[in-house]
């Protein structure tokens, strides 16, 4: 079928949960008839996992496995939800560091949406392990929970350089980056400035900042002005979902989860459990990263001769799944593998696939900043459970905290200032942030803090305490809505 050498690879393969079976299988079938060497090595991971009582859903084998052959095939795992086990996905996704994950889509002919003929062509490449799904969650008081955003300098180096590489790759010539830094300037707003930083590096492409609100409905209004779009983890997450709605659905969304030396490849669609087993989904997405997977591996032709044949299919509409065309006159999902399958060697007359060099990512010295030239601690937020109102809150700090190293300053409830009151009246919950500056001439130190949190604690329940730090002469801290 091709010429290009025909070297071996051994590749985890994991079908997952629901649906899992018949898309993962489908895939390993057409893979396999690309004529590319695989050695597939079947492994266990998700619900089947969490039964037997492994709590992560991903057994040691599976995990050796992976490390051993650093590239994995997988289907969806279900994750329990609102209680329980963590995500086996986001598990593997951590344990791997698969800090990318590129989310591309690409107008499929034959396949109507309010957008065919547009030629909707881009790549969500998503931050894939830090952000609110680091999952570090507190319930703070019985009805206030917490989750907090962390987001690094070296993970957002990553994931930018990772966008930038895959746009000359794919020979893309604009990138965009969505972050809500106009409200979270110090967590998104890390990402928009390593961006900014970053971009000179590659004059070809331009280069262009986006708020990620405007970058939803940009993509609802015009979305082939996209070619590249980098986001932190959460938005990626819902914009890649919106975005894989543009090309006809999940059913076409496929993705690869990129990590230093490793790479697992997944459909962006869960495990659909009511269509489990009954030969009735759209393997196009699964089949889909299995092309993303064969490029790679370095096998370029397979990958196209795979990748024109599913699109060829889509166009001549013979055998359209039920997401697409509805019950009655659906193909089943092996009718669609084996029109697929008949189709190598063809192309679709419009929208083929695209040309790919490999991904390099060069290696590069992080610019984490270290030790910085100035570090001050101004004063301490102490968080207290309190039900009552601010005004006798933070009269009776005042009185109570008197004789300590710092002065209350002001409190907020949820962001906003409540004292002293500054004419409006918010409503408040359990769960109060108390800001103390250290007074002139006062060390901010483990005994004075303690001292303050021992004055506090005779009165009010604290959960936790965030040094105000001043970093290079520059506050580490937000003000609350109010604060002068
Ligand atoms: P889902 O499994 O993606 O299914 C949502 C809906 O999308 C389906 O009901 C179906 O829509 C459509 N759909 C998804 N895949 C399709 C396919 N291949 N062909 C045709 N239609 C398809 O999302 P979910 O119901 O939110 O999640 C189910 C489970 O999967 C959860 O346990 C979740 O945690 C897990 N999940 C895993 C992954 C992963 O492993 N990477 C990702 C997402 C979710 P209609 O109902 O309109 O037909």
């Amino acid at each position: 079928m091709s010429k290009e050498v025909n070297k071996g690879h051994t590749v985890t393969l994991i079908h997952g949960d629901g649906i899992g079976k018949e898309v993962v299988d489908a895939t390993r079938k057409l893979i396999d008839a690309t004529g590319a060497r695989i050695t597939w090595e079947e492994h266990e991971a998700g619900a089947s996992v969490f039964k037997k009582g492994v709590p992560s859903g991903v057994p040691q084998d599976t995990i050796d496995s992976i490390k051993k052959n650093r590239i994995a095939l997988k289907g969806p795992l279900e994750t329990p939800v609102g209680y329980g086990e963590k995500s086996a996905n986001v598990t593997l996704r951590k344990l791997f560091e698969t800090y990318g994950n590129l989310r591309p889509v690409r107008e499929v002919r034959g396949v109507a949406t309010p957008y065919s003929g547009r030629g909707v062509d881009l790549i969500v490449v998503r931050e894939n392990v830090e952000d609110l799904y680091a999952g570090i969650e507190h319930m703070q008081t019985p009805d206030v929970a917490q989750c907090l955003k962390l987001i690094s300098r070296k993970g957002c180096e990553k994931i930018v350089r990772l966008a930038f590489e895959v746009a000359k790759a794919e020979g893309r010539k604009k990138v965009a980056c969505a972050t809500k830094a106009n409200i979270m300037k110090m967590t998104e707003g890390m990402l928009k400035r390593v961006f900014e930083e970053i971009a000179p590096e590659y004059p070809g492409i331009e280069a262009n900042h986006i708020i990620v609100d405007n970058c939803a409905h940009q993509l609802v209004k015009k979305p082939e002005q996209f070619e590249v779009i980098v986001t932190t983890n959460m938005n990626g997450d819902i914009l890649s979902d919106l975005t894989s709605a543009l090309i006809g659905g999940l059913g076409f969304a496929p993705s690869a989860n990129i990590g230093t030396d490793i790479a697992i490849f997944e459909a962006v669609h869960g495990s659909a459990p009511k269509y489990a087993g009954k030969n009735v989904i759209n393997p196009t997405a699964m089949i889909l990263s299995g092309v993303m997977m064969l490029r790679h591996l370095g096998e370029f032709e397979r990958a196209r001769v795979l990748e024109n044949a599913v699109l060829r299919t889509w166009e001549e509409g013979k055998t359209h799944t039920r997401d697409i065309v509805g019950d009655k006159k659906a193909a089943s999902t092996t009718e669609l593998v084996e029109e697929i399958h008949k189709n190598f060697g063809k192309a679709p007359t419009r929208f083929g696939s695209r040309d790919y060099r490999p991904i390099v990512i060069p290696k590069w010295e992080s610019t984490q900043k270290g030790a910085p030239k100035t570090q001050k601690t101004l004063g301490v937020d102490v968080f207290v459970q309190w039900n009552g109102d601010a005004q006798s809150l933070g009269t009776k700090l005042v009185d109570m905290t008197a004789a300590s190293a710092f002065k209350l300053k002001m409190i907020s409830n949820r962001g906003t200032k409540v004292f002293p009151l500054s004419g409006t009246n918010p409503d408040t919950v359990d769960h109060w942030r108390c800001r103390f500056l250290a007074k002139e001439g006062a060390a901010v130190t483990a005994e004075s803090v303690s001292a303050l949190l021992q004055m506090i604690e005779k009165t009010y329940r604290w959960m936790h305490v965030e040094k105000l730090e001043e970093i290079n002469g520059q506050a580490g801290y937000t003000k609350a809505q109010g604060e002068d």
